[in-house]
């Protein structure tokens, strides 16, 4: 049984995904900060020539910065002047002091292309290289565009299929026309294009997989999503009742116990994580299996720590040594089909000349341990404290 559990009473929104009652990600978003790509209508406060900007009132804490001259080839705004309404974008989020650092230059964000309804801008993103490709999707991009809006076509549009590519372009389109039809007679400041939050994405990635219940405390979300799954509205604190602090705090420590005895240790470094495998103590049987039924454990046991840690980049595992080939492929296997589930692809590399296993996870979010803890501040997060004598 799958379900989301999602929280709202917090300075964040959380966002639990369980399996059987065992949590499998748990998410953290930020309900305050103004996100990037999250689109305003403004009011602008302040034009300062000096600086070549202008303060803009977005409704949120602090004023948004916008450059009075972007420098972009083709787009060309109005020049800005005190109290004028100005549809910006959120091109990076105000921290701590910083108010967002805003643009007039919106850009929408697809998988396959970003489209720019105020240039005209043709581009390709850098990361594809190959010449061809570099040509086939400008041709591409030009034929969609039709000199409409701007286009950058990304690496994945090199794989998809046109019309894919262009189905997602007028999907966009049709999005922002929407938005700015609305400009006119909308409130200002105010938000008019809410950025997709972690919630859509879980639900787009898990609701085809199937999802049996939403629990939330929200009664607005709860029927909001009605016609989509069940939900259940339940009073403040779900994320307690349900175990999942509990179970969040166990996937900040080290230690993973294994239900034969064996153990993982996990210790995520700068430059990769590695995933240590002790084995249980040795209980009659064949040394030879309970070293196969160790790892095997060991290998379902890490895929969802790696998910619900959010692990990302390389990782290394240091099973206990295996002799024979069937058993390391064996092991291979389920470490695959593990990962599998997993919504974030990881690649299996195999063993390494030493008999470790190879994998390279991709880097989205932050992991569990940003969102959920901080360094000791007793020893800087070194884990050890030097002796004065
Ligand atoms: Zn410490």
């Amino acid at each position: 049984m799958t379900r989301i559990l999602y929280a709202t009473g917090g300075p964040a929104r959380e966002i639990a995904l369980t399996e059987d009652g065992a949590l499998i990600e748990y998410l953290r978003e930020d309900a305050s900060a103004a996100s990037t790509e999250a689109i305003y209508l403004g009011i602008v406060r302040r034009v300062m020539p000096g600086m070549s900007a202008a303060f803009v009132d977005i409704g949120e804490e602090k004023m948004g910065f916008l450059p009075l001259n972007e420098n972009s080839a083709t787009f060309a705004g109005q020049p800005l002047r005190t109290g004028m309404r100005v549809a910006v974008q959120v091109r990076r989020a105000a921290q701590g002091t910083k108010g967002a650092f805003l643009t007039r230059d919106i850009t929408l964000c697809g998988e396959t292309v970003l489209l720019m309804p105020m240039n005209r801008h043709i581009g390709v993103s850098a990361r594809v290289t190959d010449a061809e490709d570099i040509a086939a999707l400008k041709t591409l991009g030009a034929e969609i565009a039709g000199e409409r809006f701007g286009l950058v076509m990304r690496r994945a549009a090199a794989e998809a299929d046109p019309q894919a590519v262009r189905g997602e372009a007028d999907s966009l389109l049709a999005h922002w026309e929407a938005v700015a039809k609305a400009l006119p007679t909308a409130h200002a400041p105010s938000m008019v294009d809410r950025p997709r939050t972690l919630l859509d994405a879980l639900l787009e990635d898990e609701l085809p997989r199937g999802i049996d219940a939403l629990v939330t405390e929200d009664a607005a979300l709860a029927e909001s999503l009605a016609g989509r799954l069940p939900c259940r509205v339940e009073e403040a604190g779900v994320m307690e009742r349900h175990g999942l602090i509990r179970q969040r705090n166990e996937a900040l420590q080290r230690r993973v116990q294994l239900p034969g005895g064996g153990n993982l240790v996990i210790d995520p470094c700068e430059a990769l994580t590695v995933i240590d495998v002790n084995t249980a103590r040795h209980s009659g049987e064949s040394l030879r299996r309970t070293v196969l039924e160790t790892n095997l454990e060991a290998v379902r046991e890490a895929a969802r720590q790696m998910r619900l840690r959010n692990l990302g980049g390389i990782v290394l595992m240091d099973l206990i040594d295996m002799a024979e080939e069937d058993d390391r492929a064996a092991v291979l296997d389920a470490l695959r089909e593990a990962l599998a589930r997993d919504r974030v692809k990881t690649v299996v590399h195999g063993y390494t000349s030493l008999g470790l296993v190879e994998m390279t996870r991709k880097r989205v979010r932050r992991t569990l341990a940003q969102d959920w803890a901080e360094p000791c501040p007793r020893c800087g997060g070194s884990g050890i404290i030097p002796r004065q004598a």
